[in-house]
């Protein structure tokens, strides 16, 4: 029974490769010294994971920017862009690979994307008829030879090839990019059978196991893992799934002939007795019994009896113990967290305390005496469950109350459309921006100062105003229609409101790695929201005081904040939205009480919380819809209620945004030229509609013309009259320097267009 992990956070617990990675971009370290910062690094994760009861440790998890890029550069599979010769691909390309070149011909970046229903990102591998795969990396071998030879019992991982070249996509018309895995395959053949040479156990990664295949997929998984098991040799092959169930894959991923299969149990635990029941009598069983996924604390008592009931059906050399997932997703160490209060604090485990509770688990299933770390255990669970900083009644009897009227606005739009129309005398092609304005350095020092107290409150204030006031002339100069106040005082969209709703807490080094060097720090929701202070009303009045011009009032939506937060698993995700919804409620109302009549609440989130698979998607879309009504049903008509969402795929959703029902959305679609907007003609989406004609992703500033054009192809779409015109996203990462022309631009093109129609 052995305990082994998926893959382990390699950032360090102090962002130490992340800072080494800058630094060695900024050109102030070498690559030798990189390269040793990241051996430093990888030994002492292994060591961390020994020391706390893990038998069986990964290699290749290990990544300088992502693992799937290294799959990428282990093919060879280098975009041609790049200009790849060689035997081996070289640090640099590596690097261009993932940021973009710069000279040179230019080259841009690899795309990336979020690694199924994580924060996490990608690199998105390229493929195209007649490209030619070889092996062009030693990675994998020399980290396994570097664990080795630290003395560690070690188990290369691998993403399996079906979901490697899943992931990917097409980059030319004309085929399909499962043509190549013949020759993918061959590569991969190479390197199990050179590894098999060392090692006992090899991980292939397949967590599209758990999604709806189409059957094309589905039949390629039988002869791609019959090749394998034959190039592995006397090298078992434990094929990994996580994130979900089997469900209608199980079958097939049964009948595969790898000699191990690992089950998510803490996202699926129900698929354990079919399994059990099913698998056959040679095949070991991995069990994730521990949530690579959140911070809490396992029910070791439930772990164990799982592994119980397992070990009985199958005996116990056929059980091997594990986190759900790679511990990639959650933070390194909670002993570093000295400022929590220590009733939380001891609700948690972060990867390390979760492989201390991996070796537990085992221990108890064996028989030993572990009684007093059971024992620290069921008290910590129990003083969770009866915290009464967890629980609120009122917060509980509020969510029992909400009532069906609060699920939709009081009247329908065209009512809702005449009444606004009167209030707020707005011109045809209305012209705002998403909220935030450039976080400029001073902006960061008064926020920063504030924090560590070096400055008053009162003096903060003094001077978050000043910002307020300054961005309110600009945009009033500028000649925009509906003004924002710029939002300087946020740090991030969630922290801001995480740091004032009761049920929050935060973590000091809490990082979680969300794509290349960058990292986040999750709020952790703990307990029962509740709003014990207005949150942006003083700050939103006060720029309405500052002009005659309608001032949006700015929140976060109650989707995006729960799927950028740890939150609780004592309850449904949905009850938690609920509850942030509610308490987001009454600020819409205090909002709408002090005279702000446009509110915009943010839900750029709302598409990566859908669940894996399609048969879930509804139940979540009602519930998250829900929430959205929750929170702005409490207004009059005369409000008008704005929503903006970015950088997703919205063609599927369509009908879920428009029961959403808000007056106005503002939505990304520049970089596709406005294809995104196909999906709203289609649909015959009802209310009205910002397309973005401004791509904030880059320092470029869009000309009038250009501006002016992609309009006009929005007006092919949409109803004039339906028309807004806005940026793509906030402009916090931008400076003053390319968002005054670009704005002015804007404004221009929308006038012209104005009157020209
Ligand atoms: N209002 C936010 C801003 O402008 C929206 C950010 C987002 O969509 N991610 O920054
Ligand atoms: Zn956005």
């Amino acid at each position: 029974m052995i305990t082994h992990t998926l893959g382990f956070p390699r950032i360090g617990i102090k962002r130490e490769l992340k800072k080494t990675i800058e630094s060695y971009w900024k050109g102030n370290l070498s690559e030798e010294e990189l390269f040793l910062a990241a051996k430093t690094l990888r030994k002492k994760h292994w060591q961390l994971q020994k020391e706390n009861g893990i038998d069986l440790v990964p290699a290749g998890d290990f990544s300088l920017y992502d693992q799937i890029l290294d799959m990428t550069v282990t093919l060879g599979a280098v975009p041609r862009r790049f200009n790849f010769e060689g035997e081996t691909v070289d640090i640099k390309t590596y690097f261009d690979m993932a940021r973009g070149k710069a000279k040179q011909g230019d080259a841009n970046a690899m795309e990336m994307t979020k690694w199924f229903d994580t924060n996490y990102h990608y690199m998105v591998p390229e493929f195209e008829p007649n490209q030619t795969f070889k092996l062009s990396s030693e990675k994998i071998f020399e980290e396994v030879k570097e664990a080795a030879s630290q003395g560690h019992n070690v188990k290369p991982v691998l993403p399996g090839p079906l979901t490697y070249i899943f992931l990917g996509k097409e980059t030319k018309e004309g085929f399909n990019r499962f043509d190549h895995l013949d020759s993918i395959l061959k590569v991969y053949e190479e390197i199990l059978t050179r590894l098999s040479e060392n090692c006992e156990w090899i991980q292939l990664d397949e967590p599209i196991l758990v999604l709806d295949l189409d059957t094309k997929i589905k039949n390629h998984f039988k002869e791609t893992y019959e090749r394998l098991t034959k190039a592995a040799g006397s090298m078992k092959i434990l094929l990994a799934t996580y994130f979900g169930a089997l469900g209608s894959n199980e079958d097939l991923t049964l009948s595969l002939p790898v000699s191990g299969l690992h089950l998510d149990l803490v996202r699926a635990p129900h698929q354990l007795d079919s399994v059990l029941k099913n698998i056959d009598s040679e095949k070991i069983l991995s069990l994730g019994l521990v949530n690579g996924r959140n911070i809490w604390k396992t029910n070791l008592d439930t772990a164990i009896s799982t592994v119980k009931r397992a070990s009985q059906a199958l005996g116990k050399e056929r059980i091997m113990i594990a986190p759900s997932c790679s511990l990639l997703h959650v933070p390194m160490d909670l002993d570093e967290e000295t400022a929590l209060l220590p009733e939380i604090k001891n609700w948690m485990a972060f990867a390390k305390q979760k492989c201390k509770e991996l070796q537990i688990i085992r221990d108890a299933a064996l028989g030993k005496d572990v009684g007093e770390e059971l024992n620290a255990n069921r008290e910590a669970l129990l003083s969770r469950k009866e915290s009464s900083l967890a629980t609120n009644k009122s917060v509980q009897e509020k969510l029992q109350n909400i009532s069906k009227e609060m699920l939709s606005r009081k009247s329908p739009f065209a009512t809702r459309r005449e009444k606004q129309k009167e209030e707020l005398n707005l011109p045809l092609l209305p012209t705002t921006t998403i909220g935030s304005y450039p976080q400029t350095k001073e902006i960061r020092q008064i926020r920063s100062k504030f924090k560590k107290r070096e400055i008053s409150e009162e003096d903060y204030k003094k001077s978050m105003k000043d910002f307020i006031r300054e961005m309110t002339i600009k945009q009033e100069e500028l000649g925009l229609d509906v003004l924002v106040h710029g939002e300087p005082e946020r740090n991030d969209m969630v922290e801001y409101f995480g740091e004032q709703l009761k049920g929050y807490c935060f973590t000091k080094n809490g990082w979680v790695q969300s794509y290349g060097t960058r990292c986040v720090k999750p709020p952790v929701l703990y307990g029962d929201v509740l709003r014990p202070q207005p949150m942006t009303v003083n700050w939103i009045k006060y720029a309405q005081s500052l002009t005659k011009k309608p001032m949006k009032g700015m929140l976060t939506g109650p989707v995006t904040i729960l799927c950028w937060s740890f939150v609780r698993d004592d309850q449904p995700r949905s009850e938690t939205c609920k509850q942030i919804a509610l308490a987001l409620r009454e600020e819409v109302r205090e909002l709408e009480e002090a005279g702000i009549k446009i509110i915009q609440v943010d839900e750029p989130a709302i598409r990566e919380g859908l669940p894996l698979r399609k048969k879930d998607w509804e139940d979540y879309l009602q519930w998250a819809i829900d929430c959205f009504h929750i929170t702005t049903s409490g207004v009059n008509d005369e409000t008008q209620i704005h929503t903006h969402m970015c950088y997703s795929e919205f063609n599927d959703i369509i009908e879920w945004i428009a029961k959403m029902d808000a007056d106005v959305i503002s939505i990304e679609a520049s970089r596709s030229k406005m294809e995104l907007l196909k999906a709203f003609e289609d649909f015959h989406y009802p209310n009205e509609i910002g397309p973005g004609v401004y791509d904030i992703h880059s320092p470029r500033i869009p000309s009038k013309e250009e501006i002016k054009s992609l309009i006009k192809k929005a007006i092919e779409v949409i109803p004039l009259e339906n028309l807004w015109v806005n940026p793509d996203c906030g402009l916090k990462t931008r400076n003053w320097d390319e968002v005054i022309p670009s704005l002015r631009n804007m404004v221009e093109a929308a006038k012209e267009l104005r009157e020209e129609s």
